[in-house]
């Protein structure tokens, strides 16, 4: 865990969306992994997930407050979370503004049909190079197209850690693209799923907003916060 801890990024929201930017013009290609407690947990527990995390190539955002807390309590300053829907959302306005190609994989189909609309309405020159539903295409299947596209911004929404696995499969085969796992970021940018009020997440309560919206999360959330906490606290001593 405190290797993985060690790795996330720690500096502000706008000095890691100027290296997105950066990348997006030069067509660098970037792995981005957005973590909340349970996709760390997830890391210490599934080995392959945990190899992908510790990836050079791979780039992980504090997405999570649970995990901005972490990083202090181990003694590294952070500066703020960094999530997936604000990383989301500033790849499209980025790609619209630079005339950059997208690939969307992932969400419920009628889910992704109202954010394409979105899309088009709100971000004209984004070109959308493809856009596949998460439960209807073989995942093989769409990475053979996103190769054969080679879109600038890559979307991957089918829930943590299938997502990075997938992307890890055949990130070495793109030139370029700025790869991320989105988890549920297409719900909330279609206007679908409603994301927490400010107030909540000024306070660091957008999790609490989540469960009281879907309850079914609380048994998954509960598990793996509880041993997070665990885990830091024990970090947290032995650094003392
Ligand atoms: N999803 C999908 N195919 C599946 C399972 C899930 O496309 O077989 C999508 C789901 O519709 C949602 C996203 O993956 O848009 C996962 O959202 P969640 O909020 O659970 O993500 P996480 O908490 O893992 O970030």
């Amino acid at each position: 865990m405190k290797q993985l801890l060690e790795k996330v990024y720690n500096k502000s929201q706008r000095e890691f969306f100027e290296i997105i930017e950066d990348n997006l013009k030069s067509e660098n290609k970037m792995f981005i992994v957005t973590a909340n407690p349970e996709t760390l947990m997830i890391g210490v527990n599934n080995p392959e997930f945990h190899d992908i995390l510790k990836k050079g190539e791979v780039t992980i955002t504090p997405d999570g407050i649970g995990v901005v807390k972490a990083l202090s309590a181990i003694g590294r300053d952070v500066n703020e979370r960094i999530t997936g829907v604000d990383i989301s959302k500033k790849l499209l306005e980025e790609g619209n503004k630079n005339n950059k190609s997208v690939y969307l994989y992932g969400a419920k189909p009628e889910v992704l049909d109202i954010f394409v609309a979105k899309l088009k309405k709100d971000y004209p020159n984004l070109i959308i190079a493809g856009a596949r539903d998460g439960y209807n295409n073989d995942e093989d299947e769409v990475f053979k197209d996103i190769l054969e596209k080679q879109p600038d911004i890559v979307l991957v929404a089918l829930g943590i850690p299938r997502q990075e696995i997938l992307i890890n499969k055949y990130y070495h085969k793109l030139d370029k693209g700025i790869c991320v796992g989105v988890g549920g970021s297409f719900d909330v940018l279609s206007g679908t799923k409603k994301r927490a009020p400010e107030v909540f997440i000024k306070l660091n309560l957008e999790w609490l907003y989540r469960i009281g919206k879907e309850p079914k999360r609380f048994g998954r959330f509960y598990k793996s916060n509880v041993k997070f906490i665990k885990i830091v606290n024990k970090l947290k001593q032995e650094g003392k």
